[in-house]
């Protein structure tokens, strides 16, 4: 039987039967329930604008859900209080680094939003990019660096805080593939060293099984939960694993479950369609 590096615990959040519909009439999510456990590596994996932005930002806290509703539970809260936006990491799609800052700068950000001074911040922005291999990088600008490592700079600056939850929104799709690999080499290794829950979005059946233990198929928009895939491998897993059989015939059956999602058409729920321009 597979072992992750721990166990995973109890739940930390829970979406129940969470609905979004937005202002425009669009109907992004519909009847969404899933949980997530601590130090889970989770992925929602669906088609592009099935809802799986809308679902990570609804857990973020930056969307509120027009239906349903999030429970939160890290154990230490009987009630369900949000979990406090320093525990949420957040990794966008684009770095969206501050240009005339430095990379030592940018990672200070959400640090200096909380509040603390820059000389105490200073060992924790070390950790944090020495963490993505970014340490001999502190100084440089945004403009100095290439695609992938402002992604890790992204990412340093998700992790400074030490968050509980990382949240990743499709953060390597813009990346060659050679350097998305390395990224979800580095991204499994902190993950596994920080014990972190970790939610990430994306399209990509690939990357869904190489670094998730589970993953959540969403039908095509309104976005409802399909199916749950565990992925009954091993880590650390290691590019060994994205060669193996295993590997091959775990994506084989989650590339069979999202075609299935996406031949489920709902076309019942006419606010399914676009509206008119
Ligand atoms: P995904 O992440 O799966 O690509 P999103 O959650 O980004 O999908 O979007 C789901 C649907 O909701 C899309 O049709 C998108 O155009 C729409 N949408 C997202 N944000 C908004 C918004 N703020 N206002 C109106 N429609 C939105």
């Amino acid at each position: 039987m597979a072992q992750p590096p721990f166990q995973a615990g109890q739940p930390i959040v829970s979406l129940r039967d969470v609905g979004k519909t937005f202002p425009n009439g669009v109907a992004a999510l519909r009847d969404v329930t899933f949980s997530v456990r601590e130090h889970e590596f989770v992925s929602l994996l669906g088609p592009s604008g099935c809802g799986k932005s809308t679902a990570l930002r609804i857990i973020a806290g930056l969307l509120e859900p027009s239906a349903g509703e999030v429970i939160w539970r890290d154990g230490a809260r009987a009630e369900n209080l949000p979990m406090p936006r320093g525990e949420i990491g957040f990794v966008f799609q684009e770095p969206t680094l501050m240009p005339w800052a430095s990379v030592a700068g940018n990672v200070y950000l959400p640090m200096k939003l909380a509040g603390i001074g820059r000389a105490e911040a200073a060992p924790r922005i070390r950790d944090a990019l020495a963490r993505v291999g970014l340490e001999a990088f502190e100084q440089a600008y945004p403009r100095e660096l290439s695609g992938g490592m402002k992604m890790r700079v992204s990412i340093a600056r998700a992790l400074v805080t030490q968050p509980k939850l990382l949240l990743m929104d499709e953060p390597f799709a813009a990346l060659d593939e050679i350097t998305r690999f390395k990224l979800n080499n580095d991204l499994l290794t902190v993950w596994a060293a920080m014990r972190q829950t970790a939610i990430f979005v994306t399209h990509s059946v690939f990357e869904s099984v190489y670094l998730s233990g589970r993953i959540i198929v969403m039908t095509q928009r309104p976005g409802r939960v399909h199916s749950e895939i565990a992925v009954d491998a091993p880590y650390p897993r290691t590019e060994a694993f994205r060669t193996s059989s295993e590997y091959a015939a775990l994506c084989r059956k989650v590339s069979e479950a999202l075609v299935d999602a996406m031949a489920q058409d709902d076309s019942a729920n006419e606010s399914k369609r676009e509206p008119a321009a």
